[in-house]
């Protein structure tokens, strides 16, 4: 069989960055590391991908029994073509140097269709020109394809009894979009297959694709000049307006004429912090902030799974959904703290529990605390809708938030060391610099939400109750971190 060269990833690839691909095929080792957040989201495609399967039930499998024997697939998916199978899973071609694996590939009244899942809510570009290469290989290996479609997730989908996969997944034909882009394909694939053969590396300079349509895994290698602390983390600046500066040979902040730049008033602050050492703390509106706290205060934080598969009932794909909180209770200004806390077990239905304990932990007077608004009070209303039996109960919390984020989003209150940021990650170090996440085994909250989501799954591996542990410290320092801030700020006389 003959060798291959392309993939349909490696295509992709290709089109994003010549370097990429050739970094990719011959320094695969100078790859930047997967993420546990990125490794999750690809663990919860391939999960979305072998359920759509049951869409067209009673296929054959064509998949490789490993990734290096991916050969076997294009012998397995010939042999079951030639046994008059009409349902093959995982069909592999192979046609003029590129290899495809196709999700799916069903024949029916009207001839051979095509179908390829994605775990996302909708169709990009991208996926149109992953599903021509595909197009491209499969029918110039024999097939003649009536049809190629994209089956992605329907987010309006909502989860009552049993899951209903056939309205879980939306189809949509792709092939005219397909067709429009096949003509460039050939050309393309030649270019691609030219960089493969090169000697050195491609000369290919840093710039908005190294993160589009996907985020390059040898940012570790071509970034590697970049300062920790450059142009790049300048708050709310287009990547564009960013790349302006680099390609000017403007990469530190202390070289940015401000008179001369189009920033901000934020990011100028951000700018000028930075080189001039300097915090700025409007005192006025601080103390207007604190002096409006009505004790007793509860500092909550909720957090949440949000999985591609509706789970429980009342849910959508990608729903955030709670199962956890941490709450500091404090009676007055700068007294002790009592804590109250709730973690779901994984094997039940999170929210019910969730919400009885905290109606009671609540209370019903003081204020409630939350960093970022938004986020605590939307969770409330989604709980609103799926147990209206608590709606009087969680619309009282509801009028009782008020957000902490607001002193650092409006920047009445900024220092160097926030480089930018209001998140509480960058505010906590910067106020309490005694104080640090990092000393936790979990400690951001993609790791907490992927962490309790693998346990759910059943995927998980590991002390789960040593786990459990470590999601519990976590969520606390969220808000032992809102106390401590509260606490500074209250030092702004
Ligand atoms: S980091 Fe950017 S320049 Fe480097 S290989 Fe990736 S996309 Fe290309």
């Amino acid at each position: 069989m003959p060798k291959y060269q392309l993939s349909k990833s490696t295509f992709i690839r290709g089109l994003q960055c010549e370097k990429s691909l050739y970094l990719h095929k011959k320094h695969y080792n100078l790859k930047d590391p997967t993420s546990p957040f990125l490794q999750a989201i690809f663990d919860q495609g391939n999960s979305v991908g072998i359920l759509a399967q049951s869409l067209f039930l009673g296929g054959v499998d064509a998949s490789p029994e490993s990734h290096f024997k991916v050969y076997d697939s294009v012998g397995k998916t010939k042999s079951f073509l030639d046994q008059g199978e009409e349902i093959i899973y995982e069909a592999t071609f192979l046609h003029d140097g590129v290899i495809v694996a196709l999700d799916v590939l069903v024949k029916d009244a009207r001839g051979w269709k095509a179908y390829e899942v994605k775990s996302s809510t909708s169709v990009s570009e991208t996926y149109v020109k992953d599903a021509a290469i595909q197009y491209y290989t499969i029918v110039n290996s024999g097939i003649d394809l009536k049809d190629i479609s994209i089956v992605y997730i329907n987010n309006q989908y909502v989860r009552e009894g049993k899951l209903k996969i056939d309205e879980l997944f939306t189809i949509e034909s792709v092939k005219d979009r397909v067709l429009e882009y096949l003509p460039v394909i050939p050309n393309e694939v030649s270019r691609l297959k030219r960089v493969i053969e090169k000697t050195s590396a491609p000369d290919v300079e840093i710039g908005t694709h190294c993160s589009k349509p996907y985020v390059c895994d040898f940012k570790g290698t071509c970034w590697k000049n970049i300062p920790e602390y450059s142009v790049f983390n300048i708050a709310n600046l287009k990547t564009t307006k960013k790349f302006n500066f680099y390609n000017k040979g403007i990469v530190t902040l202390d070289q940015i004429e401000l008179s001369e730049s189009t920033l901000s008033p934020n990011q100028i602050l951000q700018v000028q912090s930075e080189i001039e050492g300097t915090s700025y703390i409007d005192k006025d509106q601080i103390r207007k902030f604190t002096s409006n706290l009505r004790y007793p205060i509860y500092y909550l934080d909720f957090e949440t799974i949000g999985p591609s598969i509706p789970i429980f009932e009342g849910s959508k794909p990608y729903q955030q959904l709670v199962f956890q909180y941490s709450l500091h209770i404090q009676e007055v200004s700068g007294s002790t703290t009592i804590h109250k806390e709730y973690l779901a077990d994984p094997k039940e239905e999170p929210r019910i529990r969730f919400v009885e304990q905290l109606i009671k932990d609540c209370s019903n007077i003081g204020d409630i605390l939350v960093y970022n608004i938004g986020f605590e009070r939307a969770k409330l209303n989604d709980l609103i809708e799926v147990f209206p039996q608590y709606s009087n109960d969680l619309r009282g919390i509801i009028k009782r938030l008020k957000d902490l984020m607001i002193p650092f989003q409006q920047k009445w209150y900024y220092t160097p060391e926030m480089r930018g940021s209001y998140s509480i990650k960058q505010v906590l170090p910067a106020l309490v610099p005694e104080l640090s996440y990092n000393d936790l085994e979990i400690n951001e909250g993609g790791n907490a939400s992927n962490t309790f989501l693998s346990m759910v799954n059943g995927t998980f591996k590991g002390n789960e109750s040593q786990t459990r542990k470590s999601l519990l410290e976590y969520c606390k320092m969220d808000t032992y971190a809102m106390v401590k801030i509260v606490e500074k700020l209250n030092e702004i006389k």
